[in-house]
């Protein structure tokens, strides 16, 4: 079976994900660091809906903790394979660079950026081999245009864009596409602290984004249909930088 791994899957835009590509008839991988209560309800609210899901618990930032999980899966599932992998796990740690510790950089650098490099080269070899694979790498507004109190995460949401370009010329021959969403503000647990009635006056379409309307394009570039799509960055933000 072809299976779809998203990293982040358990809460927000990567919940949502989840749940698109598990109504497109794949079967999940629910990736989490600590989280396990939404984890499972992310399961159920699938299971539920007819889907087949299935918890994989690792930390992406840990290249160690990301290779002994899929390595067990992989060990476990023979014939089965990871054909799908949504890189969605980030954090914020926001603060004005002048006061910024190295900690904030380093954590939300090596979740976003490390993460993705960790997990999908595990994933590239199997992908490359079958010659069909999808990798949606979820950046933000904030690695296109940068935003104060940021840095930490514009960096690694930028350089998560340009490896993903780079990494798209790498494997377009074998039909394997990879490309960027970047969504604007969006509803989650994410931006709950954001002032979102001052914020929304910015945002040509008046409101912050539904997770559902991220996860509806992933679905597209996970689909056959989008086969011809690689190396793009595709906006999700209600114009508010295009
Ligand atoms: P969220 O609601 O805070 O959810 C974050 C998810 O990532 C959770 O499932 C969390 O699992 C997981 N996670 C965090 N660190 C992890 C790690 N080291 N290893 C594995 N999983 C980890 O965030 P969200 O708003 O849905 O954001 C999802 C993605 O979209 C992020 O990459 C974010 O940067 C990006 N994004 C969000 C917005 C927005 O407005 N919300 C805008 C642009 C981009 P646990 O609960 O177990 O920690």
């Amino acid at each position: 079976m072809k299976y779809a791994l998203v990293t982040g899957g358990s809460r927000g835009i990567g919940r949502a994900i989840c749940l698109q590509l598990a109504a497109m008839q794949y079967p999940i991988l629910i990736n989490y660091r600590s989280n396990h209560e939404a984890a499972i309800d992310t399961r159920l609210q699938i299971e539920s809906k007819g889907g087949k899901a299935e918890l994989l618990s690792f930390d992406a930032a840990d290249p160690h903790s990301a290779d002994d999980a899929i390595g067990h899966w992989q060990d476990t599932h023979e014939g089965d394979s990871i054909a799908i992998l949504v890189n969605n796990a980030g954090i914020r740690m926001d603060s004005m660079m002048v006061f910024m510790q190295n900690e904030q950089w380093h954590k939300v650098v090596d979740t976003t950026l490390n993460g993705f490099f960790y997990v999908t080269r595990r994933l590239l070899k199997d992908m490359l081999t079958s010659r069909w694979g999808r990798i949606i790498n979820i950046a933000s507004l904030s690695g296109l245009k940068g935003l104060p109190g940021q840095t930490n995460y514009s960096a690694a949401k930028a350089a998560l864009i340009g490896a993903s370009k780079a990494l798209a010329l790498e494997v377009a021959a074998r039909k394997v596409t990879v490309n960027v969403i970047a969504p604007g503000f969006i509803e989650t647990d994410m931006t709950r602290d954001l002032d979102e009635k001052q914020l929304k006056q910015m945002i040509p379409a008046g409101r912050f984004g539904q997770p559902e309307e991220v996860a509806a394009l992933a679905g597209f570039l996970a689909s056959n249909e989008a086969a011809y799509i690689t190396g793009e960055v595709i906006s999700v933000n209600g114009g508010l930088y295009t």
